[in-house]
């Protein structure tokens, strides 16, 4: 499979192998950032891909589910989200998400990577289009130095929209970090990270994730599951926890009357979502 010409092949650690057949362009860009190795591909069916160090980030196709899923069930789930920021998030999918919400006042997005918000600008403008939306801000540095920085109770709503607990991104699923978020956070406040598959990761990230965010203060933890066909298993979640109290759908009705057009999200796939497998229920409790 692997030696396939012209199909762009991911291996995961998860002994799987997804694969997109390219067209004649091919790889399209390739560049080392001073943190990871950038390359954008294009594909015959799932339009633009963007990796980094090899792993898929995005494309064209299916990016949609993922960044509403960033988005929309921790934004609902907050009573008042004003201030928002997201750790992470280069290629601004995430971002443009957050800015659909009229409640949203700021936005800050922290990547520590430049490279991977300008060469989003040139594949994926569609991404980039809300980033001169007056309430954002892009900014680029490490997220775990950032959130060490942060006011205390400054932010309604944090968003890690990270990378694989490899590289840069390891320090994002780190109790330190955890700690930092939960003091970041003001009353109601909620965090979101990217969780990876239900299927391969449950023991080895997700039920670690848990245990983590709630050694480092966080009162309840709540796992958002759904479908993406261009990560490993095509099977992905993320995963919600709340500085007190427990995580609620707290503006349901606003999401029953949608306000904004989505293609993925909406209120029953909000509560679906949540609804978890048997194994998953036992494992996490
Ligand atoms: N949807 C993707 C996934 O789950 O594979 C994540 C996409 S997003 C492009 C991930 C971003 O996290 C990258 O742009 C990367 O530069 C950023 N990142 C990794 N480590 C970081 C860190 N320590 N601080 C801030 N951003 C980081």
């Amino acid at each position: 499979m692997t030696t396939q010409p012209n199909w762009f092949t991911e291996l995961s650690d998860s002994g799987t192998i997804f694969g997109l057949e390219l067209t004649d362009a091919g790889k399209i860009h390739e560049e080392q950032t001073p943190f990871q190795k950038l390359a954008i591909y294009d594909t015959k069916t799932f339009g633009k891909l963007m990796t980094l160090d090899g792993c898929t980030m995005v494309t064209t196709r299916d990016n949609f589910v993922y960044h509403e899923m960033m988005a929309h069930p921790v934004l609902f789930s907050h009573p008042s989200p004003k201030r928002v920021c997201i750790i992470g998030g280069g290629d601004c999918g995430t971002l443009r998400e957050v800015l659909r919400h009229p409640e949203v006042e700021t936005a800050i997005q922290i990547d520590i990577d430049e490279r991977v918000t300008r060469v989003s600008e040139m594949f994926f403008p569609e991404l980039c289009e809300s980033n001169n939306d007056p309430r954002a801000t892009l900014a680029f540095e490490d997220g775990i130095a950032w959130i060490n920085n942060a006011e205390p109770g400054s932010l309604d709503v944090l968003i890690v929209d990270s990378t694989d607990p490899v590289g840069p991104g390891a320090v994002l699923y780190s109790e330190e970090f955890f700690r930092g978020c939960w003091r970041a956070l003001g009353e109601n406040g909620l965090l979101v990270q990217q969780s990876e598959s239900p299927l391969v990761h449950a023991e080895k990230i997700i039920k670690p994730m848990h245990d983590t965010m709630r050694q480092a203060g966080f009162s309840d933890t709540k796992l958002h599951q759904f479908q993406l066909v261009s990560y490993p298993t095509g099977w992905w979640s993320c995963t919600i926890a709340a500085k007190a109290g427990k995580v609620e759908f707290a503006r349901q009705a606003a999401a029953e009357a949608l306000a904004f057009p989505t293609r993925y999200y909406n209120a029953g796939v909000h509560q679906g979502s949540a609804a978890l497998p048997q194994f998953m229920k036992e494992l996490l409790g």
